[in-house]
């Protein structure tokens, strides 16, 4: 795999739940892989799709995004909306954790 560029983004994981966290990756991907058959193959991603490709090549080393924060306070809590009220959603916290609730939402595998 090549890379190139930064971009911080929040990120997620199923396998930590409720909680997201701002996570730098590689902008840009190029991948060799093989597929079930033994074929080569190759594809290059940007943006999303390759941050979804790099959480989930860490997955088959056994590494989590957590892995790359300093400590656990760096996660952020996806609040539901059971809770709503407690947070102004103008204000820049809830500014956060709408954005944190969006990305936890997109993230699937
Ligand atoms: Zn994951």
């Amino acid at each position: 795999m090549r890379d190139k560029g930064d971009v911080t983004d929040l990120e997620g994981c199923l396998s930590i739940p409720g909680y997201v966290a701002d996570i730098t990756r590689r902008e840009r991907v190029w991948v060799e892989a093989q597929d079930r058959h033994g074929r080569v193959y190759k594809f290059s991603e940007h943006g999303y799709i390759a941050r979804a490709v790099q959480h989930e090549l860490d997955h088959l080393k056994g590494k989590l995004y957590i892995d790359y924060l300093d400590s656990l306070d760096q996660l952020i809590a996806v609040t539901g909306d059971e809770d709503g009220g407690e947070i102004d959603p103008e204000s820049p916290e809830g500014k956060r954790a709408k954005r944190a609730a969006r990305a936890a939402e997109a993230h699937s595998h």
